[in-house]
């Protein structure tokens, strides 16, 4: 079956048709898993594998038959974990059909087919019986079905549904618990990433500063998790306001209910200052006696040196609705609500005990000033980087005159605003709602013109006949995945000449591709192949993987937030393609050949590419490496966007270059038709 798939080209802006494979979806989640991240999670499998033996024994040694139910089985692995530990017969549930098949072959290859049925159905479909799925209920529990928030992969209804009908009472459970902890902390940077601060700007008529609308003061935001490395924010960063509280626990051997439902902690500030993050995380208890733990404490809570990366569980940022100074030492009330999926928080003073008796109901956050909507939290972090604005306003009062008429091409942007400061005569922008707000905070509804088109469908009346002098984007597009996709400016550039003056500035002039060969500390881990997992044998997952990734002709270049996640560079960084916006998109495909030399001995786990945006002559703004920070070559990203990585197929290979630093040679193709880029290394 062939299916057709309607979407704006997000770099081209072209409405285009897709046909996609119906294997696509299945190959692309399979390629993009964090299966492999589990798999190399060795703390995790670990302890799974030590409270499954634990729980095992305990059920034999009460005389019973150890009846094991693995939910979302994935490889099989923790199913083979019971089996191995002597378990008399496993039932693996696992919804996602390729993976049951892959389980199914993991399985038998692993010899374990007589004591492992994999029954590829959700669990609440496991029917349970004589002719049923199961033959009885099982007397032990076993799952991993958490996420960073814990219960956002839908545990809690999961477990509900388990305990009524698919195993007995008084069953084991591994793990046997989960607790929910937080901390109270002021931080501007990732307050950043969810207010707007105030813009100054220092126009020639004196200091202008550009206010958020009072909606966005107290909008609660939107209720999807913050999840982050946490590991990677340093201490400078955060002030600690409190200790580390328990929130809530779960209890997975007891009938779990999944309702709404809401938990209170008082907490006495270790420090004045202002409650602005909720930094949250988990542990769970393999076992009853709380013996095996695996825990997501960040750094500067766990005792332990021996630390675990891990991709697919992470720490969570939780934004109060509002900022609420505290004082040390005089407690406040945390609420920490929650539904079926997902959790947030609430925070009061301890005034009357009256006040704080009746049970706080808070609703789950929804942005009511749209804001939220229209930047996401990098987005935010972006607009609040005052170097980066710096650099918008340097290059704006360049280019700007007093008679300019100026044309805005970015998503949600304040350049329109900076422009209109910075003296154009008059400023025009594609936008969406949340502006009229935006310029009306800002006295400025009749100053900025908003034109609801897309570029490709403007027209001379809603230019009011006058021609752009001054063409300016960020360049931002909230389509935007990969850093080339920006290059959507281009087009919009090109379908709008018409109504530029001869002499038009465009702003920026142009953008250069930058690239980098590097080694990652970790994340190479969630691209590479596992073997064996606690002694089983999941190459099937391996190849699976791999298929899935050699499934498109090209392999394609993945976004990571490199801030994140720690690499070091072995290469000098490249620059390998550049766009000249002041020219039309040309109808030949640009593309470049070259090799580069690899400095540094390490592992050449993949290439990073990323934009840079030369705004005028001499000032640009760089999307992706700031500078390599010592002679190591560990590297400082920028910290409000996605940088592209390129996976090498084989890092073994590289291996060899341990003791004979070398080259590697690139190909790099743009498509000026299709928008993509495409490339090639060789090691
Ligand atoms: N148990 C494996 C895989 C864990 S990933 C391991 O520990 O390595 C979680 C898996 O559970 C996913 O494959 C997902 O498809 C599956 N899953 C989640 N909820 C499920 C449910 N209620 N019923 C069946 N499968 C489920």
């Amino acid at each position: 079956m062939k299916t057709f798939c309607g979407r704006a080209n997000p770099t081209t802006g072209a409405m285009e048709w897709l046909e996609e494979d119906e294997n696509y979806d299945y190959h692309q989640e399979i390629a993009r898993s964090r299966y492999a991240d589990m798999l190399h999670d060795k703390d995790r499998n670990v302890k799974y594998y030590q409270g499954i033996r634990a729980a095992v024994n305990r059920v034999k040694e009460r005389g019973e038959k150890a009846i094991v139910l693995d939910i979302g089985t994935g490889t099989g692995l923790l199913s083979m974990m019971a089996a191995s530990a002597g378990a008399d017969f496993c039932y693996a549930v696992e919804v996602f059909k390729p993976m049951a098949n892959a389980a199914v072959k993991i399985v038998e290859k692993n010899g374990f087919g007589d004591k492992i049925k994999v029954i590829n159905k959700h669990s609440t479909e496991v029917t349970v019986g004589p002719d049923g799925d199961m033959q009885c209920r099982a007397n032990i529990l076993v799952t991993e079905l958490f996420d960073t928030e814990l219960i956002g992969e839908g545990a809690l209804p999961t477990y509900e549904h388990a305990h009524k009908y698919l195993v007995q009472e008084g069953c084991e459970a591994v793990p046997h618990r989960a607790t929910v902890y937080v901390q109270l902390v002021e931080s501007k940077r990732m307050w950043s990433w969810n207010k707007l601060f105030p813009v100054h700007v220092e126009a020639e008529d004196g200091e202008k500063i550009i206010v958020s609308p009072s909606e966005m003061e107290d909008c609660p935001g939107v209720p999807s998790v913050c999840d982050i490395q946490l590991n990677q924010m340093p201490s400078s960063d955060f002030t600690i306001l409190s200790d580390v509280v328990t929130m809530f626990s779960v209890d997975f051997s007891k009938p779990v209910r999944s309702a709404s439902t809401s938990y209170r902690v008082q907490l006495e500030p270790v420090k004045s200052g202002k409650a602005q993050i909720v930094l949250s995380w988990w542990d769970i208890d393999m076992d009853p006696s709380g013996m095996i733990n695996c825990t997501m404490a960040p750094y500067w809570v766990k005792s332990t040196s021996a630390f675990q990366w891990r991709d697919h569980w992470m720490q969570c940022v939780y934004f109060l609705p509002n900022e609420e100074p505290v004082l040390q030492g005089e407690k406040v009330y945390l609420t920490a609500c929650r539904d079926e999926y997902s959790v947030w928080y609430k925070l009061q003073k301890a005034r009357g005990e009256e006040e704080n008796k009746a049970a706080v109901h808070v609703q789950s956050p929804v942005c009511r000033c749209q804001a939220h909507l229209l930047w996401n939290r990098p987005r935010f972090g972006q607009l609040n980087d005052q170097n980066r604005t710096r650099q918008y306003i340097k290059a704006l009062m360049k280019v700007l005159k007093t008679d300019s008429v100026c044309l805005c091409i970015s998503d949600g942007s304040l350049l329109p605003v900076l422009a209109h400061y910075l003296g154009a005569k008059q400023v025009q922008q594609y936008a969406t709602f949340f502006f009229f707000k935006f310029f009306k905070a800002n006295n400025l509804e009749d100053k900025i013109k908003i034109i609801e088109a897309r570029p490709e469908l403007l027209t001379s009346s809603h230019l009011e006949d006058k021609k752009i002098s001054v063409l300016v984007g960020e360049p931002f597009f909230t389509t935007s995945l990969l850093p080339w996709h920006n290059l959507y400016f281009w087009y919009a550039r090109t379908a709008v000449t018409s109504h530029l003056t001869s002499s038009v500035t465009v702003l920026p002039q142009s953008a250069s591709l930058h690239m980098m060969i590097v080694e990652f500390q970790d994340l190479w881990r969630i691209r590479s192949p596992c073997g064996t997992c606690e002694g089983f044998d999941v190459q099937t997952m391996d190849d699976m993987i791999k298929n899935s990734l050699n499934f498109r002709e090209s392999k394609e270049a993945e976004p990571h937030p490199l801030w994140e996640y720690p690499c070091k560079s072995l290469s000098d960084p490249q620059e390998v393609l550049t766009f000249d916006f002041r020219k039309t998109v040309p109808e030949y495909s640009l593309s470049t050949e070259g090799s580069v030399n690899l400095l540094r001995k390490g592992k050449s786990h993949g290439a990073v590419l990323w934009m840079e945006y030369h705004l005028a002559a001499g000032i640009s703004v760089n999307t992706g490496l700031m500078q390599i920070s010592n002679e190591k070559g560990n590297c400082e990203w920028n910290p409000h966007c996605k940088q592209a990585v390129y996976f090498f197929s084989s890092v073994i290979e590289s291996e060899t270059l341990l003791d004979l630093p070398s080259a590697v040679t690139y190909a790099i193709n743009f498509n000026t038709k299709t928008g993509e880029i495409t490339m090639d290394f060789k090691l």
